[in-house]
C-alpha cells in the first residue's frame, strides 16, 4: 500500500501536536491537546510526564481521525520536542520518579553556581558549547537525584532512566516496558551539557561532576535514522521512528536553512535564533550557544549558533493568565494597536533570569518608564516589543560572531500570527522579515528528518522546493528612531540585573 504521509509529534512547552503532513509538505490534519503548567513555587515550571504521553496519544488518535487515515497510511514518525526538559523515570516500572522540570525552572541556581566555583559559568563550555545555566538538563537530573528520596540509589543500581521528552515519547511509542528503546538524538543531547560537542558522545567526567550514572543516559544517534517501530498494542503498530529533532532545530530544518550563513528565529513561549555555521563547531564570543543543528544519517554533522531568549510569547500569556488584561493571547493586538507606542514603557521580561546574550540567573523582570499617562495598552505594546528588543540583541550577537550582517530573517512560531509585532521587529532590527506559507515548521522539520530517513522525501532538495513565501515587512523606521528606542531599552535591561539576594 503506497504510503500518503508522515507523522509529525511536537512535543512542545505549552501542548503536544499531532500533524500529518503530505508528501509537499502540506497540513492534512492536526491533534491538539494542551497539559497543565504546574509552577509549585517562585522560578519552579514542571509539567506531569504521564500527561504528556497521555496527551501525545491522544493528539495522534485526533489527527488519524480528523485526517480519514490508519497507520498503513503513514511512511513514517518524526519527533520534535521541547528541548532541556528533563524526565528521569524507573525503567521496570515505566513510573517518573519526579515531576518533568521544565527548561524555565530556575531552581538549580545553587548547583549551577557550585558546579562552576572558581572557574565560573564558563568551566565546561569549551567541552559542550554551553555556559553553565539553569537552562540545561544536567543539573535538573542532579538536582532530582539530589532530592527525590531513594532516587540516588536507584540510578546507582541502574534503575532510572533520563531523557528529554522526545526520548520519553520514543520509549513509551516503542514499548516502555516491554522493550522500549532509549535514545535521544545529537540535536538534545547537546542540551544536556553532558555531550562533548566535537565527538558526539557523553563526557563521563562532566556527568560525574553531576553525580549522574553513564546508565542512566539514552543513547546518541543521528537526527533521521529509524530508531524503532510503534508498538504492536499502539496506534502505530510497526511504523518505523525515523526523526527526532530538538524544537528548534527541527524549525531551522523545516525552514530550509541549510546554508552556512542562513538563519530563523522562533517565536513561541520563548524566542529562538538560531544560525547555521556549517560542518565545525564555532564558539561564541558574544552570550550564543554553540549546538548541533542537525544530522542526517551517516552525512556530516551540521552546527548552529543559537541565541535562547527565555520570555517572549510567555508574556503576553502572563498578560493574560496573572493579570486578566485579555481572554486570548491574539487580542493583545487590538489593545497595542490603540496607541501608537508605549509611552515611554519598557518591560524586561526576566522571569526567569536573562538568557542570551546575557546569562543573568540574578535577574527579574522590570517595568519601567511609567508615569501616569501610560495604561493598558501602552503596556500590552511595551509587552511586543520587548519580543522584538529582546531579538535585537541577539541578532546584534550573531552578527558579531559570523562577522557577516544578516540581510533577511525567516520566522515562525505562534506569535508571528502577530503583525504589529512582525512590522515593529523589522523596523527595530533594520532587517526583512519573512514568514513562510507553512508556520508549523517545527512540526515539518520533523516531519522531513523522518521521511528523509525512508526515502518518502529524497533529501534537503525537496525540503527547499517545498518551503513558499508567505508574508514579508521591511524596516520603514528611521534609524534615529529606532537608535533612540534601542538605547532606552538598553538602559531598562540594566534595571533588572543584580535583583535576586
Ligand atoms: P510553543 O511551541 O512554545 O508552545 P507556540 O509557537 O505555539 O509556542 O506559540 C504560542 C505562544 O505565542 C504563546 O506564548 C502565546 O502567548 C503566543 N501567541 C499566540 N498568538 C499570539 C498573537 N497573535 N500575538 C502575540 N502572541 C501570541
Amino acid at each position: 500500500m503506497e504510503k500518503k504521509y508522515v507523522l509529525a509529534i511536537d512535543q512542545g512547552t505549552t501542548s503536544s501536536r499531532a500533524i500529518l503532513f503530505t508528501h509537499d509538505g502540506m497540513i492534512h490534519s492536526v491533534g491538539q491537546l494542551e497539559h497543565d503548567q504546574i509552577f509549585p513555587q517562585a522560578g519552579w515550571v514542571e509539567h506531569n510526564p504521564e500527561q504528556i504521553w497521555n496527551n501525545v496519544r491522544e493528539a495522534v488518535g485526533i489527527a488519524l481521525t480528523r485526517g480519514n487515515a490508519s497507520h498503513e497510511d503513514i511512511a513514517a514518525v518524526g519527533i520534535t520536542n521541547q528541548r532541556e526538559t528533563a524526565v528521569v523515570w524507573d525503567r521496570t516500572t515505566g513510573k517518573p520518579v519526579y515531576n518533568a522540570i521544565v527548561w524555565q525552572d530556575t531552581r538549580t541556581q545553587k548547583i549551577v553556581e557550585e558546579l562552576g566555583g572558581d572557574e565560573g559559568a564558563d568551566k565546561y563550555k569549551a567541552i559542550v558549547g554551553l555556559p553553565l545555566a539553569t537552562y540545561f538538563s544536567g543539573p535538573k537530573v542532579k538536582w532530582i537525584l539530589d532530592n527525590v528520596e531513594g532516587a540516588r540509589e536507584a540510578a546507582e543500581r541502574g534503575d532510572l532512566m533520563f531523557g528529554n521528552t522526545d526520548t520519553w515519547v520514543l520509549w513509551n511509542m516503542t514499548g516502555g516496558v516491554e522493550g522500549g528503546v532509549h535514545i535521544t538524538d545529537v540535536t538534545n543531547a547537546s542540551r544536556t551539557m553532558l555531550m562533548n560537542i566535537d565527538s558526539l558522545t557523553w563526557n563521563e567526567d562532566i556527568a560525574k561532576d553531576m553525580g549522574i550514572p553513564m546508565s542512566m543516559l539514552p543513547e546518541i544517534r543521528s537526527s533521521s535514522e529509524v530508531y524503532g517501530h510503534g508498538r504492536q498494542r499502539g496506534m502505530l503498530p510497526g511504523v518505523p521512528i525515523a526523526g527526532i529533532l530538538g524544537d528548534q532545530q527541527a524549525a531551522t530544518f523545516g525552514q530550509a536553512c541549510f546554508e552556512p550563513g542562513t538563519a530563523k528565529n522562533t517565536y513561541g513561549t520563548g524566542n529562538f535564533m538560531l544560525l547555521n555555521t556549517g560542518t565545525e563547531p564555532v564558539r561564541s564570543e558574544n552570550g550564543l550557544l554553540t549546538t548541533v543543528c542537525y544530522k542526517i544519517g551517516d552525512q556530516p554533522t551540521v552546527y548552529a549558533l543559537e541565541g535562547s531568549i527565555a520570555v517572549t510569547g510567555s508574556l503576553v500569556q502572563w498578560l493574560r493568565d496573572n493579570l486578566g488584561f485579555f481572554e486570548d493571547a491574539a487580542d493583545i493586538e487590538h489593545y497595542a494597536r490603540k496607541v501608537k507606542d508605549s509611552g515611554g514603557a519598557y518591560f524586561v521580561p526576566a522571569f526567569s533570569g536573562l538568557f542570551a546574550p546575557h546569562w543573568r540567573a540574578d535577574a527579574r523582570g522590570a517595568l519601567v518608564g511609567l508615569t501616569r499617562f501610560v495604561n493598558k495598552n501602552h503596556i500590552a505594546r511595551a509587552a511586543l516589543e520587548a519580543t522584538a528588543f529582546q531579538t535585537r540583541e541577539v541578532l546584534d550577537a550573531m552578527n558579531a560572531d559570523s562577522g557577516v550582517p544578516l540581510k533577511e530573517l525567516k520566522v515562525d512560531g505562534g506569535m508571528v500570527a502577530n503583525e504589529l509585532l512582525m512590522q515593529f521587529q523589522a523596523d527595530i532590527l533594520d532587517v526583512e522579515v519573512v514568514r513562510p506559507k507553512v508556520a508549523e515548521t517545527t512540526a515539518l522539520g520533523a516531519a522531513y528528518a523522518a521521511g528523509i530517513a525512508v526515502g518518502f522525501w529524497n533529501g534537503e532538495q525537496d525540503v527547499r522546493d517545498n518551503w513558499a513565501e508567505g508574508g514579508r515587512w521591511k524596516p520603514t523606521m528611521e534609524a534615529d528612531e529606532r537608535d533612540r528606542q534601542y538605547r532606552l531599552w538598553k538602559k531598562a535591561v540594566t534595571k533588572t540585573l543584580d535583583w535576586v539576594d
